[in-house]
């Protein structure tokens, strides 16, 4: 059998006719597609694509091009094939190894890096996706990120009157202009694909870091930061800073000459628009995951970026909206004026995710820079792979080019949006299907939430109890553990505490239930709750908790003090009830021996307790006792008297976001 299937797939490969480039066998056939092309515009119907393992080596008419026996084939009827996209702008170590395959869900199957803090983790990131060892879009890494010695000097003042020295990895700043080109050969051998330039240091410096790395083969790209060199960069990066001042036509005429130099601008639109809420609107949105992508970004990332927003609350007051408007009116001035511009987005930058915020980026180069959606695909395709010197293999449907390709649903030429339709990737000729992108959709998702810890407490393991009796129970049909008093106690804390869990801040959710014991005394109401900050003395801890037989009571005052909170030893319930009366109790709906779901979301010195799935708080407390920086443990509280119920424990830690900067 082994040579007929040989022979029929060499008679497949030659009836594709003339473009055939090579007699590889075919590792995947695109059947009946409609083929974009990037570099003309227009698209050619009812092709078949064939790819030997990352080439494309041959492209014909659906009619007589066959995918041979044995490749492995993706019908395409009704489908768009574009090369795939490029992400110019990232800093995807800094948000994590999640970007790679968020980044290969949108199609985005290159990406330039821009920086990393971490040179050694960029490098390493690209060799093992370039040797097939790491599923992710191909890289060009940055080197080490240039900064000018004023800068610097100023970051580091900074840091130190702020009590939070930052640590600047890598960062390189200049002395002179001999050093500066010992420094662009180090560069060289450490493998990197071009020079960072943040903040320009002086003119004799740049451009001697610009002409050793010409003659060392490497690009350099920057920061549009003023004073930086009008010729022999390869890109600028996130417009001009600061904001250009001069006249319509003195702009005009800067974008002329940059045009005439052959430097493109990768104007990252998208960084903007984040800038006209304030920090706080901000971080209200992030806290209640309202952005696009969200649920895919790792907590760590969403932690980076609730920093980077707190920081830029240290920020002068600046006139955001009117940037705004400049930027944007700028970018459209460029691409009138013949500028190359590029598709890029700074991820690593606050409330960005990889790769979903590139497809913004490009409603945003037809929305505001005035491109047409065939521009706005080749600021993504063809011409980032020109300015990279890579289009020779690059970034357009061509036999012979590497296989980095994306099928779509719908015409990206008609509406750029078509572009986030996604039907499947072929990164560097391996094919990733929609059912295998929405795997990896899935596997990010879960990473992402998995910082949130489930504790089903069906049984007592991994509790530690304080004169309590712990033991699976099933409650109205739901399974949870009942704990009550121990016999014969009389004093001491009444609690389990959660081992190996330690929290200050974030949001704890379960279920309870709790009615008077048999014999109780008079006064017994069910107490149930949850005690957080738990220190190890095992006596000072912050508290909610519900008294269920107050919640229908006849009398108001009780159904007053439904719930409560506390902070032992020190604020009992009746010392704040006698100081402070009603500032910490407040009415709810509530049964006894029903399963009633709270949540407690503690954020410094403010906490807040939600009883059921009501929106609203019931009890808001604004004054912690513990303080803002308060950590312990967590464990489920109960009273004497009490026979209580927990099921479905979830804690879910935040970084302390009231720390000082
Ligand atoms: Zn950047």
């Amino acid at each position: 059998m082994r040579p007929i299937i040989g022979v029929l797939a060499l008679t497949a490969a030659s009836m594709s006719g003339p473009r055939q480039s090579t007699q590889d066998s075919v590792t995947l056939a695109i059947t009946d597609v409609a083929v974009v092309d990037v570099v003309r515009g227009g698209t050619l119907s009812n092709q078949t694509v064939l790819i030997s393992g990352n080439r494309i080596v041959a492209i014909g008419a659906a009619s007589n091009t066959r995918a041979p026996r044995g490749a492995q084939s993706l019908n395409a009827t009704g489908k768009f094939l574009i090369p795939g996209l490029w992400d110019m702008h990232s800093h995807a170590v800094m948000f994590g190894r999640t970007s790679l395959a968020l980044y290969l869900t949108q199609g985005v199957t290159g990406i330039r890096d821009m920086g990393a803090e971490r040179f050694a983790a960029a490098k390493a990131w690209r060799d093992s996706v370039a040797a097939g060892q790491l599923l992710g879009p191909r890289m060009r890494i940055a080197s080490p990120i240039v900064e000018n010695q004023r800068w610097l000097a100023a970051v580091k003042r900074m840091g130190e009157a702020a009590g939070t020295p930052w640590r600047m990895y890598e960062r390189y700043g200049p002395t002179s202009a001999d050093e500066a080109v010992r420094w662009v050969d180090s560069v060289v051998a450490l493998g990197a694909d071009h020079i960072k330039v943040r903040n320009w240091p002086s003119p004799d410096i740049s451009r001697a870091i610009v002409e050793r790395a010409r003659e060392r083969g490497l690009q350099v790209v920057g920061h549009g930061n003023e004073p930086f060199p009008r010729t022999g960069v390869a890109t600028l990066e996130h417009g001009i800073w600061p904001p250009l001042q001069g006249s319509d036509a003195a702009r005009d005429s800067l974008w002329r000459q940059l045009a005439a130099n052959g430097v493109a601008m990768v104007p990252t639109l998208v960084t903007w628009p984040i800038r006209l809420d304030p920090p706080d609107t901000l971080i209200a949105k992030l806290n209640a995951g309202r952005i696009p992508g969200l649920q895919y970004v790792p907590r760590q990332a969403r932690e980076q970026w609730r920093d980077q927003l707190l920081e830029l609350k240290q920020e002068d007051p600046t006139d955001w909206p009117t940037i705004y408007r400049g930027e944007m009116r700028n970018a459209a001035e460029m691409h009138r004026a013949g500028m190359t511009l590029l598709a890029g987005t700074d991820i690593g930058a606050p409330l960005l995710v990889p790769g979903f915020s590139l497809h913004d980026e490009l409603g945003l180069l037809v929305s505001q820079a005035g491109m047409t959606p065939l521009q706005a695909l080749q600021a993504a395709t063809i011409l980032p792979a020109r300015v990279m010197g890579l289009a020779d293999s690059l970034s357009s449907v061509t036999v012979g080019k590497l296989a980095d390709l994306v099928v779509l649903d719908a015409d990206p030429l008609a509406v750029i949006g078509n572009a986030r339709r996604i039907h499947a990737v072929i990164a560097n000729g391996r094919l990733l299907t929609r059912g295998a992108l929405d795997r990896m959709l899935a596997t990010a998702e879960a990473e992402a939430s998995a910082q949130a810890t489930h504790y089903p407490l069906e049984s007592p393991v991994g509790l530690r109890l304080y004169n309590v009796v712990a033991e699976p129970a099933t409650l109205h049909g739901k399974r949870g553990l009942q704990l009550t008093l121990a016999p014969g106690v009389r004093t001491g804390p009444v609690f389990a505490r959660i081992e190996g869990l330690d929290f200050s801040n974030g949001v704890i959710e379960v279920e309870v239930a709790g009615a008077p014991a048999p014999g109780a005394p008079e006064g017994a109401r069910g107490f149930v709750g949850i005690a957080f900050r738990l220190l190890e003395d095992d006596r000072t801890y912050d508290a909610f908790y519900l008294r269920p037989t107050n919640g229908r009571a006849e009398d108001q005052e009780r159904r007053n003090h439904a719930t409560q909170y506390i902070s032992q030893p020190d604020w009992t319930w009746s010392r704040l009830r006698q100081e402070t009366p009603g500032k910490y109790e407040a009415y709810v709906d509530l049964l006894p021996d029903e399963w009633t779901k709270i949540r407690i979301e503690v954020r410094g010195d403010r906490a807040r307790l939600y009883v059921q799935d009501n929106a609203q708080p019931t009890l808001v407390v604004n004054d912690v006792k513990s303080g803002g920086h308060a950590k312990g443990a967590v464990a489920l509280w109960l009273d004497s008297g009490t026979i209580a119920h927990f099921r479905n424990l979830v804690v879910t830690p935040e970084d302390d976001t009231t720390r000082p900067k």
